[in-house]
């Protein structure tokens, strides 16, 4: 532990300024201290941490498209938040804690997850504080693709976040930017995405309170079927935006228009204050 740490070191630390302070004045020696705490408080930073299980830099189908995992390829779409001062770390199921330590979820103000074959592996105690994390200190959380499924979602929205069908059959789709004004569509046109897994609707969820991005399926039959992409939700304090796209097999996480739409909705997500 640094020594600026402790609430004692700290009182040794008033000693010394005072009795260095003697004859400069007591406006200079409050200055002084004042610089101090400066230094001994870390730099607050605003901290994403992007999660994924583990498995789509393992599994043969899916190895060569994202080699360093789904979280590092969601990371590097988020550097243009670090000169806004916020911190992006990248967390996997395999990493003690299930990658997501009490001391890292107390800092973090935005959780991103993807998740897939090991849903069930992801223990109920560490989706309850991050439940808990969302609901009362208002932390953002954003899951993407088939963490629909995942239990801190479907614990947050309260409902089993299916949908109708999953198709990988070649068909294609066009991301449609629905509400344009919406903060996490900023700078973000409609788009296509050349192969997608069709999530068909209904989608088991809460009404949404908006649906920035919605989606016009292609199925190779050359029949149109609409389907949302982009929902959002307030839970408690916190607020929530499932992202449909991202299958494993398709390197959507590295398009320019869908890590847009990741800082958009980091931005969009953190909450103003966090306890
Ligand atoms: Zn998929």
């Amino acid at each position: 532990m640094k020594q600026f740490d402790s609430a004692q070191t700290g009182n040794t630390d008033v000693r010394i300024s005072r009795r260095a302070a003697i004859g400069i004045g007591s406006t200079i020696a409050a200055g002084m201290l004042l610089e101090m705490d400066l230094f001994a408080a870390p730099a607050q930073r605003k901290v994403v941490v992007v999660w994924s299980e583990g498995t789509a830099n393992v599994d043969p189908a899916s190895k060569q498209v994202y080699p360093d995992d789904i979280n590092t390829a969601i990371a590097e779409g988020l550097k243009p938040l670090q000169s806004k001062g916020w911190e992006i770390v990248t967390a996997s199921l395999n990493d003690p804690d299930q990658g997501i330590s009490d001391e890292l979820l107390q800092r973090t103000y935005v959780l991103i997850w993807w998740g897939h074959k090991k849903h069930r592996d992801v223990k109920d105690e560490l989706v309850s504080k991050i439940e808990k994390r969302v609901k009362d200190q208002g932390m953002g959380f954003i899951a993407t693709h088939s963490a629909h499924f995942s239990k801190p979602l479907k614990q947050l929205l309260g409902t089993p976040c299916s949908w109708r069908e999953y198709v990988a059959d070649g068909t294609s789709a066009e991301i449609i930017v629905k509400e344009p004004k919406h903060p996490i569509c900023k700078g973000v046109k409609n788009f296509n995405l050349p192969k997608i897994e069709r999530y068909g609707e209904p989608f088991a969820v809460p009404t949404p309170e908006s649906v920035p991005l919605d989606g016009l399926y292609t199925r190779p039959d050359g029949q149109a079927q609409s389907g949302r992409m982009g929902l959002c939700w307030t839970v408690g304090k916190g607020k929530v935006f499932y992202f449909t796209p991202g299958h494993e097999t398709y390197p959507d996480y590295y398009r320019p228009q869908v890590r847009q739409i990741f800082v958009n909705a980091v931005l969009w997500a953190a909450p103003k204050q966090i306890a």
